[in-house]
């Protein structure tokens, strides 16, 4: 049998995607479940790939699309062309990935000056046999003949239709006769011949290949391009084209179309969400144009198919086992499905629909926990007004107006009115807010560079909504009291006038829109968390967020810890789960107070005397700050470093600091100049620091040593039973952790033997210089444990300077040379490879080596997953971004099983 290339709707199933696009597989997947779906098929994504690449189609297509037209019109009963009876088509784009309004559809396709005579007489309606008509035209011109408006341009098809309604003095679409909207449509066909040179095609299978021809095109627009690189989707995909029977929710009072969430997209909630229009059609209720009614006052106005609609809700959870998003269309009283997709959603909603539908029995906690994207856990922590400031908000008369709630999550920021503005100001590093009547997909970079985005209208369904909702962006929309005059770059509400620049707040909880910038407050999650405030609320927050958390832990093998240098972020660290410290920096704690002085003394020391004696000033110092740590952490293992930075860190460099630290010192400001210049590298990432300095300066280590042991000697004297973990940086031999091992050892037996206590310790190395990971069997002989310092590791072996990247960092990410920062996210392809090989080594000469991770990405969840296939013992990173690191290393654990057969 030839390529398949054209697939009816009864064909496929929901596990098609790469072939059919999203779109069709689910439509196919509901045809075969029994769901109401027009008929129709789909032509699939190979077909998009060669035509973007030849502008050809494979033998066969044409065949193919002709054979399965065929059998459409004999399914309905109609003849495409047919000027009695025409069969009316719909051509719709749809990728694997969901990419909402960013490529193009055109509905009625079919229509001509004879088929609309056809469509009249069939349903007795000339009005509505033009209004098809004239909205047919209008999309083909726009999507085929290229006559769609770029940015501001204004669309010369609206522009047409507002010049009409105002010569017969009409304020709505639908106050036009059938005479009008004939006239109109000419005008419009007049309008493309103009533009373009062209007469509008009269020939349905003209139009048809048209149609199709210009979706499989739209995969390669400017918007589409800039969505997917926004989105990492592949270029390599393609769209589908799905060509379907046309149904219509614009034949008058009785008909209707809409969207629905089988949840709440914004909270969760389940319940039944969406939104409807009577008497309109197509992208009337996405576009936002129609402030749209919601779906609850359905059963008023079509009870029979608002029944209908809670039955098919719970068939396509039941089906396809996730929130669905849908479109339907009521034509005279009857629904048609057009669309299903796992919906959108805020992270919050992610989380709590994941439980929900575990705890009812419809997914597995392994399932739910795999649902979430583990960065969306951020938007539990993100910030809100507090009670306190709304409250006198509303006394001092500052809410200016409410909305729909689309995104959760307060912020302020200065009000901008366009796109481009908010990228413009963005950059200046502004906070602002972007304030449109409604969103397009030409927004998308500045809503990406806003703290929030209020609209005026467009429901919860509307492009801004969902583009927020995704992006995870505090909005509000629907917002109609405001008044907006972009030119004049101001809106009003009630007399009120708000201008570009003046600060506002959006509270995306509520919806309230209010004068002024308020405070954000720590979010609920982390008001239980961190200020013990209690609650048995079913439905907060909180209670999700520990669900999620306890699953997870159930799952996961791999350990956490945080990266903690203070007592209080010890503890906040521990309220977020970690279960030990991985990286303790003392040099932290160096700059801390009056401290820098004695550090400062210690460095600029003449003999070893003087330095022990400024390191005598300091050991109380560091002692005391271990304690706290301890007596925070318990019996969980602190993993702290010796000594890391160059020591001209710590140094004064200009005239005035030089002469306060001589001063305090005691010294002439000659000498401690003439030591900076002396301790000056040029290249001081790899010069004197990290082992090399406690080598140099052995004292320097024993201090440290020192004030660590004692410090554990003193809190397991209190009663707890600590675990100090001594690691030795940026080695690169196995004799300099010997070196520096020695010291430490020798301390402690002192220390042990001055208190009378042992403490259980271990001494080991950071893993950050690519000859550590090459020799790593020698250097375990000495090592207890291995922490990977990812940072200079990656700095090192990659041969690129943190602190210089930024100079093309963001080119080589423009330009994809680089996929990701390797700051980060780890590089696994190469730097990765250095990892795996120190893990082996390391433990082929010691098979207890306990080993882990405390760069920066230690918390970014492709390098968890990273870390538990490598076998790694545990990572580290700060405290937020804990329960992401949590729920990724339950995802690696899940995703290692592969019991799951994951739909992505
Ligand atoms: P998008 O991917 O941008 O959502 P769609 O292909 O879903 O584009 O089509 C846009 C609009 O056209 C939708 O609102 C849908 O309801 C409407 N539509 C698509 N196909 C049909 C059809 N066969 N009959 C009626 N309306 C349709
Ligand atoms: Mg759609
Ligand atoms: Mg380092």
């Amino acid at each position: 049998m030839a390529h398949k290339y054209v697939y009816r709707f009864n064909e496929g199933d929901k596990s098609m995607k790469a072939l059919l696009g999203g779109k069709g597989a689910n439509l196919a997947e509901m045809t075969v479940i029994g769901l109401p779906v027009p008929p129709g098929f789909t032509i699939t994504t190979e077909v998009c790939i060669h035509y973007a690449d030849t502008g050809r189609y494979q033998d066969g297509v044409d065949v193919q699309v002709g054979d399965a037209l065929a059998s459409l019109e004999e399914d309905t009963g109609k003849r495409f062309g047919d000027p009695s009876d025409p069969l009316l088509l719909s051509v719709r784009s749809g990728a694997r990935a969901s990419m909402p309004g960013m490529m193009d559809t055109v509905l009625n396709l079919g229509l001509n000056d004879t088929t609309v005579q056809g469509l009249i007489a069939q349903t007795d309606n000339p009005r509505f046999g033009y209004d098809c008509y004239r909205r047919f035209v209008n999309m083909y011109g726009d999507v085929v003949m290229g006559l769609k408006p770029e940015g501001d341009e204004g669309d010369p098809f609206e522009e047409a239709l507002e010049a009409m309604k105002k010569e017969r003095g009409v304020k709505l679409d639908t106050e036009l006769t059938a005479d009008d909207l004939e006239e109109l449509t000419r005008r419009f066909k007049a309008l493309v011949r103009e533009r373009t040179g062209e007469d509008f095609p009269d020939d349905p299978k003209d139009q048809l290949w048209g149609a199709i021809s210009a979706v499989f095109g739209s995969w390669n627009n400017d918007r589409a391009v800039a969505y997917r690189r926004l989105y990492d989707i592949p270029d390599t995909w393609g769209t589908a084209v799905n060509i379907q029977t046309m149904v219509y929710g614009n034949t008058g009072e009785e008909s209707g179309t809409g969207v629905g969430f089988t949840r709440n997209p914004a909270s969760g909630e389940n319940h039944f969400y969406g939104e409807f229009l009577v008497n309109a059609q197509g992208e009337d209720v996405v576009a936002g144009v129609r402030t749209p009614r919601p779906v609850d006052e359905l059963e008023e106005v079509f009870p029979e198919a608002h029944r209908q609609l809670l039955d098919v809700r719970d068939t396509l959870e039941r089906e396809l086992r996730d929130m669905q998003d849908f479109e339907f269309t009521i034509e005279r009283g009857r629904l048609y499905m057009l669309q299903t997709r796992n919906g959108k959603r805020t992270g919050l909603a992610a989380i709590r629909i994941a439980v929900d539908m575990a705890d009812e029995g419809l997914i597995s906690p392994q399932e739910a926990l795999m649902r979430i994207d583990p960065e969306q856990l951020n938007q539990l922590l993100r910030p809100v007004f507090s009670a306190e400031d709304t409250q006198k908000a509303v006394d001092e008369g500052r809410v200016l107006a409410k909305g729909l709630p689309a995104g959760p999550g307060a912020a302020s920021g200065r009000v901008v009115f366009t796109a481009p503005d908010a990228v413009a100001w963005a950059a200046r590093n502004e906070k602002v807010l972007l304030v449109r009547d409604f969103t397009s997909p030409d927004d998308i970079r500045g809503m990406d560079a806003a703290q929030g985005i209020l609209t005026a209208q467009g429901g919860m369904t509307s492009h801004a909504a969902l583009v927020a909702r995704q992006m995870g962006k505090v909005c509000i929309v629907g917002c109609g009291a405001l008044d907006i005059d972009v030119r004049a770059r101001r809106f009003e509400v009630d007399g009120t006038v708000v201008a570009e620049g003046d600060w506002l707040s959006i509270d995306g909880f509520t919806g309230e829109v209010i004068l002024g910038r308020l405070e954000t407050r720590p979010p609920e999650v982390l008001q239980v968390l961190l200020e013990g405030v209690e609650t048995e609320d079913e439905s907060h927050s909180y209670r999700y967020y520990a669900e999620i958390m306890q699953w997870a832990d159930k799952e996961r093998t791999l350990g956490v810890r945080t990266n903690a240098d203070q007592p209080d972020q010890a503890a906040n660290a521990i309220a977020f789960g970690a279960e030990g410290i991985g990286l303790c920096r003392t040099e932290h704690m160096f700059f801390e107070g009056e401290r820098i002085m004695d550090v400062r003394a210690m460095i600029l020391s003449g003999t070893t005397a003087e330095r022990e004696a400024a390191l005598a000033r300091l050991l109380p110092m560091q002692r005391d700050d271990f304690a706290g740590i301890f007596r925070v952490m318990g019996s969980r293992p602190v993993t702290i470093r010796t000594l890391d930075p160059p020591l001209h860190e710590f140094l004064p460099h200009d005239d005035a600091d030089q002469r306060a630290t001589a001063e305090a010192l005691g010294v002439d400001v000659e000498s401690v100049a003439a030591k900076v210049a002396e301790l000056h590298e040029n290249n001081p990432m790899l010069g004197h620091r990290g082992c090399r300095l406690g080598i140099a300066f052995p004292e320097i280590t024993r201090m440290q040593s020192r004030a660590i042991l004692e410090a554990a000697a003193l809190v397991k004297k209190e009663g707890l039973d600590v675990h100090p973990e001594v690691m030795i940086p940026l080695v690169g031999t196995k004799k300099e952790l010997e070196h520096q091992e020695a010291e430490v050892r020798a301390v402690a037996a002192e220390v042990f033997a001055e208190q009378g206590v042992a403490v259980d310790y271990t001494v080991g190395t950071m893993i950050e210089i690519p000859r550590a990971c090459l020799t790593a069997d020698r250097i375990a002989e000495a090592a207890e444990f291995f922490s990977f310092g990812t940072n200079d590791l990656t700095q090192m072996g990659f041969g690129v300077s943190r602190d210089d990247a930024g100079k093309f960092l963001p080119l080589y990410l423009k330009e994809e040379i680089w996929p990701v920062d390797p700051f980060e996210s780890l590089d696994q392809e190469g730097i990765g490879q250095l990892v795996e090989m120190g893990i082996k080594k390391g433990r082929s000469t010691r098979d207890d080596l306990k080993v882990g991770i405390c760069g920066e990405q230690g918390g970014d969840p492709a390098t968890v997953k990273f870390c538990h296939r490598v076998g790694m013992d545990y990572v580290s990173c700060s405290p937020f971004r804990l329960p992401v690191a949590r729920l990724a290393a339950a995802q690696a654990a899940i995703e290692e099983h592969g019991e799951l057969e994951l739909e992505k």
